[in-house]
């Protein structure tokens, strides 16, 4: 069966790491068609707007999209290209996997695990959700809903059972925010019990922080509110040697977009110096969505097989002496037999 998907190159090394994930992703037959869509940088120069409405549709027509990095410029009044997106599209879920890879500078070998993000509410609001009184007293508003919890934490289960993961750990601070907190961790225990075959764990979230540098291996998938989510899932990319390895997701009913968590490093724009991994990662995860698992596993096999013996190939801040170019290479032969 053959998929569409929409696929934005970015800004700043985007188009390179792009391109050499699109050459893995053709060398594994995936039966992808790709229609390329404007937004960043690129689309303010073309159309006047970081997101033209084109792209918004193709999106919306393929329901999926690649990301590479997009640039929000700084100032001038543009609200960040990915609250856009998330917002317009009501991405709930983020979802963001933890591998370990050899080769690279971390403190533990072998962590596997998921984090799933709530990426809607919380404390995380649009403008006017978020009170602020005067000068001198300044308050915030928590949003948690059942709606926005149940559907966090059913993908969590969800994505867990689909993927042969053994448990899920409702990561909460209900002891001290107890209303909105508390709201979330009630509807967590009673999605739970839908899930008699998956092991569920409540942890606080200080106490998981602490956990997760001490013995990160217990974790199999865990699921959180917004702002906990946030700190959670980049404590967890520093566990397995940083951003150059971190992919991500933004799932909603309707559309999913699979991006690198790094930027668009302008400073490196152009060197052939950049780690395409992160976005190839990323691939991987729209893979699996699309139940391409085999195809999923055969580029983290690629990444892990290039980093351990092709070192040659990879590029300078794992280490290596390669190039983008070089780094795709590699996986091209190693996925091709
Ligand atoms: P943006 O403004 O889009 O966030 P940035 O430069 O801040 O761009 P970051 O991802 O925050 O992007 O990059 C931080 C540092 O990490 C930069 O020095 C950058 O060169 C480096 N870096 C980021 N991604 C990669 C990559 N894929 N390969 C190599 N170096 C990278
Ligand atoms: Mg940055």
């Amino acid at each position: 069966m053959s998929h569409s998907i929409a696929v934005i190159k970015g800004d700043g090394i985007g188009p390179e790491i792009m391109d050499a994930t699109l050459r893995v992703l053709d060398a594994l037959d995936c039966g992808l068609d790709y229609e390329f869509i404007d937004a960043g940088l690129g689309a303010l120069e073309k159309h006047g707007t970081l997101i033209p409405q084109a792209s918004l549709d193709a999106i919306e027509k393929h329901g999926i999209a690649l990301k590479g990095p997009l640039t929000t410029p700084i100032g001038k009044g543009f609200s960040s290209i990915n609250v856009q997106l998330r917002r317009h599209f009501d991405l709930y879920a983020n979802v963001r996997p933890a591998i370990s890879f050899p080769g690279t500078q971390s403190r533990y070998d072998n962590i596997d695990m998921i984090t799933v993000r709530e990426n809607t509410e919380g404390a995380y609001l649009a403008d006017g959700q978020e009170y602020i009184d005067d000068g001198n007293t300044a308050l915030s508003v928590i949003k948690v809903t059942r709606k926005g919890s149940e559907r966090i934490v059913r993908y969590a289960f969800e994505l867990a059972k689909s993927n042969g993961r053994k448990k899920v750990t409702a990561v909460h601070k209900a002891n001290i925010i107890k209303t909105s907190s508390g709201l979330f961790l009630d509807v967590a225990r009673e999605i739970a019990e839908e899930y008699p075959d998956i092991e569920f764990q409540e942890m606080i979230v200080d106490n998981a922080c602490m956990q997760l540098v001490m013995n990160p291996h217990q974790f199999d998938v865990v699921v959180t509110t917004n702002l906990f989510g946030d700190i959670m899932s980049d404590l967890c990319a520093g566990l397995v040697g940083g951003l150059g390895l971190a992919p991500g997701a933004n799932i909603g009913e309707k559309a999913a977009i699979f991006e690198a968590v790094h930027g668009s490093a302008p400073d490196i724009e152009g060197k052939k110096i950049a780690n395409p991994c992160a976005l190839l990662l990323a691939a991987a995860q729209m893979l699996d969505h699309l139940n391409m698992d085999d195809k999923a596993t055969a580029i983290r096999k690629g990444i892990r097989d290039v980093l351990e013996n092709r070192r040659d190939m990879v590029t300078p801040d794992m280490g290596g002496t390669g190039t983008t170019d070089t780094f795709a290479d590699a996986l091209v032969d190693y996925v091709g037999h």
